[in-house]
């Protein structure tokens, strides 16, 4: 596979891609609310650090998420009345199942994408 540029250069392509909004709470970002990356499979849960498998969001809301995974996090950010962009969430996820099925590998993030893609397919026929 071709080498995936540096985190801060991911960053910057994350936000150039979805738009300069946090995935959870959908503030804009500036100079007082700084992007971070967020991992969609936590790397924790064997995410890969690939520009499929990263969104952007604002520190507050990636540092609250703690270890939650991204359909229990967009639930929560919508009981709390946030503006949390679960198509972006959803893109993502279809993007990662795709690079990995092209790139093989991620044993241990595939069961894991698996579920939340399952999860997020029944919310939305629901
Ligand atoms: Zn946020």
């Amino acid at each position: 596979m071709t080498p995936q540029p540096d985190r801060a250069a991911r960053l910057r392509a994350v936000v150039d891609r979805d738009g300069n909004t946090c995935v959870w709470c959908g503030r804009a970002f500036g100079p007082l609310l700084l992007p971070t990356t967020e991992h969609v499979v936590p790397r924790l849960k064997g995410g890969p650090s690939w520009l499929e498998n990263e969104v952007a969001a604002c520190r507050r809301c990636n540092s609250e998420r703690g270890h939650r995974s991204p359909v229990d996090w967009l639930e929560e950010c919508r009981r709390r009345g946030w503006q949390p962009d679960g198509a972006r969430l959803g893109r993502a996820l279809v993007a990662l199942d795709e690079a990995m099925a092209v790139r093989g590998g991620q044993r241990r993030a595939r069961p894991y994408l698996d579920g939340q893609l399952r999860r997020l397919q029944r919310r939305s026929a629901a």
